[in-house]
């Protein structure tokens, strides 16, 4: 089964044409194809790789003894619903950390020291479950390559309603027009905010995208950006900072 998607509507930067998209009900390893998420850190060329997205058997959680049990497909903003419905703690980090769990599990997306491979016990592939103990996950990064159709968490009890509005507050300098959050990872040395205001890039577009002028390492959408002129401002700013402080920035961003 296919459906075509409108990327333009569908990422949160508001770029892509339409594309042809496999729904995947069964789990397999369809290694011909790029599984996608909810669109929230991605960049779609004009001429992506074979897409494929998961279908709605994959949008589930539950409890069993001491795990709690989520689909890949299922959204970061259900599973924190759930947890507060259910006073399940350590999850609080994912309000306004839009996308669904497969996403967030490979990017190992996260808040400062709060990240979700800290709270996962495996995940399940078509190989079955992989324990955390057998990936290889540091920041923003994983090695998973197949398709992510579960991940199990280890169980506490206590949801922190003041943790959860402190996560909130920490977004309070994020730009509200469209973009795929950070455009960079942060090197060790400094913040990729810091070094684009540096070089001069803080608020700097090229035709409708920009580099934010409230967080700089948020690439946003003006208007009718597009997918050239994004890669042009990431062009851009890897060569200045790399010209004026001998650093390679990586894009956390994924383009496709
Ligand atoms: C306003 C805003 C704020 C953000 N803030 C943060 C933040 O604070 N911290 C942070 O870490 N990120 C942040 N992000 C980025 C984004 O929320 C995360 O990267 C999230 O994990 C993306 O999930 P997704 O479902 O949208 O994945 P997509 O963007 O669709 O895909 C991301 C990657 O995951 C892979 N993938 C998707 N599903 C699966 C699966 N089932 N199995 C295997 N691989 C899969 C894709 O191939 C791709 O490589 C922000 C984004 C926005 C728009």
């Amino acid at each position: 089964m296919t459906k075509t998607i409108y990327f333009k509507k569908y990422t949160s930067i508001h770029i892509g044409s339409k594309h042809k998209v496999k729904i995947i009900n069964e789990i397999g390893q369809y290694s011909n194809y790029t599984i996608i998420g909810r669109g929230n850190n991605l960049l779609i060329s004009n001429n992506p790789p074979k897409l494929a997205i998961l279908g709605d058997d994959f949008n589930y959680i539950f409890i069993k003894n001491d795990k709690l049990i989520v689909g890949a497909a299922t959204t970061s903003g259900k599973l924190l619903q759930f947890c507060k419905k259910h006073n399940i703690a350590n999850m609080e980090f994912l309000a306004k950390l839009p996308g669904n769990i497969g996403g967030l599990t490979k990017m190992n997306a996260g808040l400062k020291q709060w990240e979700i491979f800290n709270y996962i016990d495996s995940i399940k592939t078509y190989k079955g479950y992989i324990p955390k103990e057998n990936i290889d996950y540091t920041y923003r990064k994983t090695n998973i390559d197949d398709i992510i159709y579960e991940v199990v968490f280890n169980l506490e009890y206590g949801f922190d309603i003041q943790k959860q509005n402190m996560f909130i507050k920490l977004r309070d300098n994020q730009p509200n027009l469209p973009s795929a959050g950070s455009c960079f990872k942060n090197p060790k040395e400094h913040s990729a905010g810091y070094l684009l205001e540096k070089v001069g890039l803080k608020g700097y577009n090229i035709g409708d995208m920009a580099f934010s002028s409230i967080h700089a390492n948020f690439l946003v959408n003006l208007g009718n950006g597009t997918f050239d002129e994004a890669i042009k401002l990431i062009n851009l700013a890897k060569k200045r900072v790399l010209e004026t402080y001998n650093i390679q920035l990586q894009e956390e961003i994924v383009i496709l």
